[in-house]
């Protein structure tokens, strides 16, 4: 049997296919357009595993998504593959809209042509498993209920309304053609291989270059922890068991406010890699907020849990630790998904942040 996953070279998906090989015989076959944010590095521990296939291909691509169904026919369809940064979303909204949104659209004519002309035995049990965000329900305030599976979409960002409008359709495509898929919505991610432009990589590696940590605004907003692996895990579940149609909000029980989040980094950097004098803390730099930044997201994750029975096993301070002890083992992927260009684009962003 065979799985398609898309973005798999990205952070998510990497973990994702990482896993999996681990956890199952099951072939992979990975649909990756090789953006910034996608590495081969990122699938060197399967390098030579022949149940792994790469190929780089956008996911917009009719003719490339088609072929590729009718020559592997997978049993399921994992799709991670996105643009994923707030940040550049800002700066370049219509790459979300393509990839984003008509990306996710043609996967669905797609797999909807592909899934029609199955055998009723192989059709049922067929999967479209779409990762998605909790992005999509909006900002919270401090006293609000976390956000449950029956919150309406506020998205707020161009980020955010891309994944929102994907959800969208990923929902008609189940209510108006019975496609059978699956929805999940969850919290930030951390752990391996997650590209230095997002928060916690971007902490580890600016500390140990002795670079300024910038946080926006007061470093008060507040978002929930999820380790990648404990992501992965949710997933394989929702994929095994989860009901056809239907959304599951996955978080790590993990809220903290930004500031905080890099104070717990910097301990943890203090006591694994110590500075010369000082604590990385020192170099903590409040710069402008992001223009529209989200005040809190928080996750109710009791659908999950008690419909699948999963549940995270990591707490942010286990987790930070494991990371920024992967980080500080991992120098060489560091070196291979850096680029001048990504670096000029961050210096950039907080040049213009101060
Ligand atoms: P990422 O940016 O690290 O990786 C995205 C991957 O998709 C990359 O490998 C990239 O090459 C690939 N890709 C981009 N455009 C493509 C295209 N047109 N065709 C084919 N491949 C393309 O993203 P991530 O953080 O791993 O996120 C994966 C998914 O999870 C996304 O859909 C994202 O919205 C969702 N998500 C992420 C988080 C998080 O904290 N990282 C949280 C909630 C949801």
């Amino acid at each position: 049997m065979t799985i398609l996953v898309t973005g798999g070279a990205g952070f998510i998906g990497s973990n994702f296919v990482l896993d999996w090989l681990t956890q199952s015989d099951e072939r992979i076959v990975n649909l990756d357009k090789l953006t910034y944010a996608g590495s081969r590095a990122s699938l060197l521990p399967i390098d030579g595993d022949d149940r792994h296939q790469l190929i780089v291909a956008d996911i917009c691509d009719e003719r490339a998504v088609s072929d590729l169904l009718v020559e592997h026919r997978p049993r399921a369809v994992v799709h991670f593959a996105a643009e994923s940064h707030v940040d550049r979303s800002l700066d370049d909204p219509g790459v979300f809209l393509r990839t984003n949104i008509d990306g996710t659209f043609n996967l669905l004519r797609c797999a909807l042509t592909f899934f029609r002309q199955l055998p009723s035995n192989e059709a049922a049990s067929f999967r479209f498993l779409h990762v998605s965000t909790d992005e999509v329900y909006g900002s919270l305030s401090a006293d609000e209920p976390a956000f449950s599976e029956s919150n309406a979409y506020r998205p707020n960002s161009p980020y955010s309304a891309s994944k929102a409008a994907s959800d969208h359709f990923v929902r008609a495509w189940h209510h108006s053609f019975g496609l059978p898929t699956l929805t999940t919505q969850c919290s930030n991610n951390y752990g391996p291989r997650q590209f230095p432009e997002k928060l916690i990589p971007l902490v580890i590696t600016n500390a140990l270059a002795e670079k300024p940590l910038p946080i926006y605004g007061d470093g008060r907003n507040v978002r929930d922890w999820l380790h990648v692996s404990d992501h992965c895990d949710a997933l394989r579940c929702v994929l095994a068991s989860g009901t056809l149609g239907e959304t599951y909000n996955v978080g790590g029980n993990n809220e903290r406010a930004n500031i905080d989040l890099v104070r717990a980094i910097c301990t943890a950097l203090d006591e694994l890699q110590p500075r010369a004098a000082g604590s990385y803390a020192e170099l903590i730099t409040f710069v402008k907020d992001r223009p529209g930044h989200d005040r809190r997201y928080a996750i109710d994750n009791r659908k999950i849990t008690s419909q699948l029975g999963w549940s995270p096993r990591h707490t942010v301070e286990s987790g930070i630790r494991a990371t920024i002890e992967w980080y500080l083992a991992n120098s060489q992927w560091l070196n291979a998904v850096r680029s001048e260009a990504h670096e000029a684009w961050l210096d950039q962003q907080y040049r213009e942040g101060e």
